[in-house]
Order: C-alpha cells, then sequence, then structure tokens
C-alpha cells in the first residue's frame, strides 16, 4: 500500500470512528541495570557493559533494582493508579538475537501500577482525559547492527553486529486503556498525551525521557469502527515510533489507510507495522492475527515485590508538582491568557523562561524574548527554540541592561542579534557595536536642537500646545543617534526647550 492508496482524512474521519491504544515504553535513568550491578551509561564500548546476568549464563541470579521499583511506583502514582500490594515478574519466552536470555524479564498479569488515568491538554485548551490500563517493570533488549547491506536491515545485510551493553536496562511499559471518543482529534490526542508522559516523566526524575535517544519510544494500535458500533474493529500496531510528530504522523496515516481498506470492502489484517519519517507512511512488520504464545510464567529467581503501604505513601507525599498544575500555576503567576500560554508551550519556550528568571530576569521580559525575537530567528532558521544560540543567562543579561536603562528595546535586539551572531556575551556586543544608550544632556542637547532647527512647522505647532507633534521630533532625534537616545530625556529636553509644559 502507498500513499496514494489513502482516503482523505476528511472522508475517513466521515464514515469511520478511530479507537487508538499507546503503548509507551520509557527507560529508566537508573545507574545499574534492571538486574544487575552493570552501568547504563551510554556511549561505551560495545559489550563492555555486561555480566553473566544480563548475558543470562548458566548459573547467575538476578537481584532487582531498588531504584527501578521507586521509579515504577512514582510513576505509577503520578499516572493516578492503583499500586499492587503484591506483584511478580514474570518471563516472557521467545528467541531473538538481541535477547542473550530467550526470555524477556517483564511483568504479565501482576503489574505493579494499574487503573490510572492522565489528563493532556489539546493546542486549543480542551483536556481531555486518557485512561491508564497499567505501568509495568522490564528490562531492554541489545542492540543489533545489520551490516553489508544498503538499507541497515536485515535483508541484504552479510552481517549483523551484537551488542549487549542495553540488555538488562530498565524498562517501564505504560498501556492505555482504548482510547475512544477522540474523533478527528486521535491523533492530536496521540502526541498530546505522548507529550504530556514525557513532561511528567522528567518532572518525576526517573528518565530524561530524550525520544530522539530512544529513552522514550510508543507503539501506535489503531482501529476504525462504524459510528455506532461498540464493537472495535481489527487494530495495527505501528512499533517504535520516536518522535511527537511522528506519534500524530503515524496515527493519521493509519486512520486513512484503514478507511481505504475498509470501503473498498477489504479487511485489516491484525500486525504489526513500520513507520517511515521521510514520507510519514507505515509499511507492514509482522503479522500477529493470533495471539502470540510467549509461555509467560512467573520468574523464579526473584523474589515478590509487596512495596510497604508507608512506603507508597511517602513516594505519595514527595511527589513534586506535577506539569500540568505547574503550567496552572505559572500562568496565574503570570498574569496570561490560555492562549498566551498554550503558545509558550507549543513554542517550546516554558523551560526556557524559567531558566531566564532563574537569572535574575522577570517573567514579562523573559516571555517577551522567547516568544519574539527568539521565537521569530527558530522560525527562520528551522531550529528548535531550545537550539537557537543564546543561553538563558545572555537573555537575562540584555533583560538586566534593558531594566537598567543603558539599553532600550531597539539596542537589546541589535545586542541579541550580535550574540546568535557569534560576537559574544552581550556585554561584549554592546562594546563592541558600541550599543549604549545616551541620556546624557550635553550628548543629546545638541541633537534636540538639530531637530527642532529642521523642522520649524513642527515645534510651532508644539508651541502651540499640541504635544502629540513632539513624537515626530523625538523621532528625528532617535535617528540622528542611531537609536540610542533615552526617548524619555529626548522628550523632555524637546519640551523644555519649546518652553512648554509636559
Ligand atoms: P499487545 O500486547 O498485543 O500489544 P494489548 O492488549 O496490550 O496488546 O493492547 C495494546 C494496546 O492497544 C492497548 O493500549 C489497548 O488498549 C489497545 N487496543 C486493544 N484493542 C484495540 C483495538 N481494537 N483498537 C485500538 N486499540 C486497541
Ligand atoms: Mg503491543
Ligand atoms: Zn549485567
Amino acid at each position: 500500500m502507498t500513499v496514494t492508496d489513502l482516503l482523505s482524512y476528511e472522508d475517513a474521519l466521515a464514515s469511520y470512528d478511530p479507537v487508538m491504544g499507546l503503548e509507551v515504553h520509557v527507560e529508566l535513568g537508573t545507574r545499574t541495570k534492571m538486574f544487575c550491578g552493570c552501568s547504563t551509561e551510554l556511549g561505551a564500548e560495545p559489550n563492555s557493559q555486561t555480566c553473566p546476568t544480563c548475558l543470562g549464563l548458566p548459573g547467575s541470579l538476578p537481584v532487582v533494582n531498588a531504584i527501578g521499583v521507586e521509579s515504577a511506583i512514582k510513576i505509577g502514582l503520578a499516572l493516578n493508579c492503583e499500586i499492587a500490594q503484591w506483584c511478580r515478574f514474570a518471563r516472557k519466552n521467545y528467541f531473538y538475537p538481541d535477547m542473550p536470555k530467550n526470555f524477556q524479564t517483564s511483568q504479565y498479569d501482576e503489574p505493579i501500577a494499574f487503573n490510572g488515568y492522565l489528563d493532556v491538554q489539546l493546542e486549543d485548551g480542551e483536556v481531555f482525559r486518557v485512561q491508564i490500563e497499567r505501568a509495568h517493570m522490564e528490562e531492554d533488549t541489545g542492540k543489533s547492527t545489520h551490516v553489508g547491506g544498503a538499507t541497515g536491515r536485515i535483508h541484504g545485510a552479510s552481517h549483523s553486529l551484537l551488542d549487549y551493553n542495553r540488555a538488562g536496562i530498565p524498562l517501564i511499559e505504560i498501556v492505555t486503556k482504548p482510547i475512544e471518543g477522540a474523533g478527528v482529534r486521535a491523533p492530536e490526542v496521540a502526541k498530546a498525551y505522548v507529550a504530556e508522559l514525557r513532561e511528567l516523566i522528567k518532572a518525576l526524575g526517573v528518565s530524561e525521557a530524550r525520544m530522539e535517544m530512544g529513552q522514550m519510544r510508543c507503539d501506535v494500535n489503531l482501529s476504525l469502527r462504524p459510528p455506532g458500533r461498540e464493537k472495535f474493529g481489527t487494530r495495527s500496531e505501528t512499533k517504535n515510533v520516536n518522535s511527537l510528530r511522528s506519534v500524530e504522523r503515524a496515527a493519521r496515516f493509519e486512520i486513512q489507510r484503514h478507511a481505504a481498506v475498509l470501503s473498498s470492502g477489504g479487511t485489516i489484517v491484525q500486525e504489526t507495522r513500520h513507520f517511515h519519517e521521510e514520507d510519514g507512511s507505515t509499511t507492514s512488520g509482522r503479522i500477529k492475527e493470533e495471539a502470540e504464545d510467549y509461555r509467560y510464567f512467573p520468574e523464579p529467581d526473584l523474589v515478590p515485590v509487596a512495596p510497604a503501604r508507608e512506603w507508597v505513601e511517602e513516594l505519595r507525599a514527595g511527589l513534586p508538582e506535577l506539569p500540568r498544575l505547574r503550567r496552572k500555576r505559572l500562568q496565574e503567576d503570570w498574569g496570561i491568557a490560555d492562549h498566551e500560554m498554550q503558545s509558550v508551550l507549543n513554542a517550546g519556550a516554558l523551560d526556557l523562561i524559567l531558566a531566564t528568571m532563574a537569572e535574575g530576569a522577570d517573567a514579562a521580559s523573559a516571555r517577551k524574548w522567547w516568544m519574539g525575537e527568539l521565537a521569530r530567528h527558530a522560525n527562520e532558521t528551522g531550529t528548535e527554540l531550545a537550539a537557537v544560540p543564546i543561553t538563558p543567562a545572555q537573555v537575562a543579561r540584555v533583560s538586566a541592561l534593558v531594566a537598567a536603562g543603558d539599553l532600550n528595546d531597539k539596542l537589546a535586539r541589535q545586542v541579541i542579534e550580535g550574540v546568535l551572531a557569534g560576537e559574544g556575551e552581550p556585554d561584549q556586543v554592546v562594546d563592541a557595536r558600541g550599543l549604549k544608550v545616551v541620556s546624557d544632556d550635553s550628548a543629546l542637547g545638541a541633537a534636540v536642537d538639530d531637530a527642532i532647527a529642521a523642522n520649524a512647522a513642527i515645534a510651532n505647532k508644539i508651541r502651540g500646545g499640541n504635544l502629540a507633534a513632539a513624537g515626530a521630533l523625538i523621532g528625528a532625534v532617535m535617528k540622528a543617534t542611531r537609536g540610542q537616545a533615552d526617548a524619555k530625556r529626548v522628550r523632555e529636553l524637546v519640551l523644555e526647550r519649546l518652553g512648554v509644559q509636559g
């Protein structure tokens, strides 16, 4: 199936109701692996961070990572889940070269957290509640690299390399209940959910949740049904989608593809699919018509996990302020409207603004620079705001110079331009470009006299009491001083020279 075989998005949603299920894997930021003491540090020499336990050698015995369990409980609590009184690990048996034990230690019918929800805010401010089925603990697999083929895939490769450094790194898998009722907004809900979950994970400090580094990845399950029908349609499962935008695109593509198949009388096969960044399409992976038989059974080498209620309550009490509430509080503190806060979030500016405030800037000016000048620069250069080459400390310095009256807005913009162009720190740009507000009367007086002499008619109007006309003379002085004059002082001097009261 190619992109041309899709039904238009509008037609698809006019005829069908989408149902989604999102499975998100989060790699925890623990120092050691889930069941052994091997380091989880990235970038090490392949297979240098392995031991008999994570290589599954006979006779080795796993031990649960306490921070892994603690992180799982924190995630469960933040997702409003119930926390199991008692639960176990299970072996999920399957053969795959990147899994040295030939089973993955996971949780099956006894997850540590279950029955929760996450409220997510859509772009127009509406809040959508996503129900959470479960969050369970498991471990990551190793990594295969296929060598010799053109595509990097196994087809056409001459040989494969295996790196087990990642095998055994703790993962938390978070599974939603079927998401119904999102309608045309289903792709947006999917994206907003993953975005909110990522913020939550970061706020909890359990993982950096960097999707581009595979620390968080999402499987998008999707099916369509005729409107009004209760029974779900057959789903497809698009695996390992690793950016927010791709989550949205994958859901959208699958809606259009399913609709094209169904409306032409075809049937959807239950299968996994691969997502392709280049054109936003998905292609067929494994057929999964019957539930796979993983021969799950309780892991005999690990003791059950029975978190004491006091510990769970302690963790609940210690949860940080959660992202949605924090955003609400900031919005109130700053006294801005919903849509203004929403554009701050959409621009990815919130953390930058807060960092700038932490460096001493006030909220209004931090917001103004990031949402104005710097957002424009990001747009023009096609980069993310966070990647614009200026630091919150530098923005704070510019705003301090404005607050002290050393720079006006126009000069401040030039300073920022200089910093972005690699001319150094704000103070260096100020010195090198000679950007300073001139407020000293001897320097301004001459420029004011010149402006009055060159604009006699306007000067007369002002003498006659038309104070609004002073703007033209102030403008002339600003121009003559290349924008560096202190406009307030210029106005005072103009009125003084013309003998009128401000
Ligand atoms: P698996 O482990 O095979 O992926 P799960 O039962 O864990 O299966 O379901 C995966 C996700 O898909 C869950 O989020 C679930 O809510 C969702 N889901 C289940 N059935 C459907 C369906 N027919 N359409 C859309 N989503 C579904
Ligand atoms: Mg799945
Ligand atoms: Zn190990």
